[in-house]
């Protein structure tokens, strides 16, 4: 990390919750920082922001991408004892909701539980013992006795997220919750905050996007690009590391963390663009590792490349272990990276810069 500003920008992207669909605070944070460094900064109705940086004539646009949201819980149902019961909000995975202290948000702040696990004594194939849980067996206990208590704390469609926050295991290695892409707006505010510093170099206009509602379909990045109409569009997101006990890497590749951020080929990735971050790694000397998108990239980069009359797109990607999970695990080494990859692109950019398969 550059210096301790981005150090407790970082920290706080962290800490701050933004389940998908109920994502102010978190954008709040990613605003403010952004703001100090942009010539303008854009909100749309969701709440996804934009900061821009716009340097005088009739210039190529470019669009830098992370979503913003995390997934999460969301509160279902509550029985007469005032136990809450849960349903997934975004890609949440059952198999590890129990015996978790959460957080539950809405307009009065925080309410704090714990998702109940019947203790291993207690457990019979009854009562699912053993079985991975389906989300509607997934309740919080918030310590009170009544549906009407709970109510008073609480209420259906409140957001909730695991209570984890972060820790560096090393120098190197950061583990936490909603790294998933939390560290992504962290890499495209980094990035504007080195292209603000060096904007006599700078040919083109750049647009840093923070979009809204990813995890449930990539809706946020939808709106906002079919607005600005980029020439071209570099999106980051978490990437599967597939470094750890248990992955078949001939099914889904081979990803390591620490070995460099991921280009990613084919499917929404124009060919061009993914060429021209190619070059620019090379020349720049940074570590690239390679990967194949048979149908979807399963990112933005899904919803943005196909938008009006088609924007060039490529994803660049932060290798992940334990993706969805209160402990996503990166390197550090690999976010530094991504974040020059991001300011060396910008600034190798023509004026005219533009994509075109059948062009030069
Ligand atoms: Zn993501």
């Amino acid at each position: 990390m550059s210096d301790n500003t981005s150090k407790q920008f970082l920290e706080n992207l962290l800490i701050t919750p933004s389940p998908t669909g109920f994502e102010k605070a978190g954008v709040k944070v990613w605003k403010e920082y952004v703001e100090q460094f942009s010539d303008e900064v854009v909100t749309d109705a969701y709440g996804s922001a934009a900061g821009k940086i716009n340097i005088s004539g009739d210039v190529a646009t470019v669009l830098l991408e992370a979503h913003c949201d995390e997934i999460g819980m969301v509160v279902q149902h509550i029985t007469d004892q005032g136990f809450v019961y849960v349903n997934k909000l975004g890609g949440s995975d059952s198999t590890i909701a129990r015996a978790k202290k959460v957080l539950i948000h809405n307009k009065r702040g925080r309410v704090v539980g714990v998702t109940g696990n019947t203790a291993i004594h207690l457990q019979s194939a009854k009562n699912g013992g053993g079985k991975q849980p389906a989300w509607k067996e997934i309740y919080v206990d918030i310590g009170v006795n009544s549906k009407e208590e709970a109510l008073k704390l609480v209420q259906i469609g409140d957001p909730i997220t695991y209570a984890t926050d972060f820790e560096f295991l090393n120098d190197t290695i950061l583990t936490g919750r909603a790294i998933d892409n939390r560290m992504g707006g962290y890499i495209i505010a980094e990035a504007m905050k080195r292209i603000s510093k060096k904007k006599k170099d700078l040919k083109v206009n750049v647009i840093a996007l923070n979009s809204v509602q990813e995890e449930v379909g990539g809706f946020g990045a939808r709106m906002m690009s079919y607005r600005f109409m980029p020439d071209v569009a570099l999106v980051t997101d978490v990437t599967h590391a597939t470094d750890t006990p248990g992955i078949d890497q001939k099914e889904h590749g081979t990803v390591e963390i620490g070995k460099g951020p991921t280009i990613q080929h084919g499917g929404a990735n124009h060919p061009k663009v993914v060429s021209f971050l190619e070059e620019v790694c090379e020349k720049a000397g940074i570590d690239v590792q390679h990967e194949a998108t048979s149908v979807r990239t399963g990112t933005d980069t899904d919803s943005i490349f196909y938008q009006q009359t088609g924007i060039p797109s490529a994803l660049i990607s932060l290798p992940l272990r334990y993706m969805h999970s209160p402990v996503e695990t990166c390197n550090m080494n690999d976010v530094n990276q991504l974040i020059s990859v991001m300011e060396e692109a910008v600034l190798a950019m023509r004026p005219d810069q533009t994509f075109g398969v059948f062009e030069g």
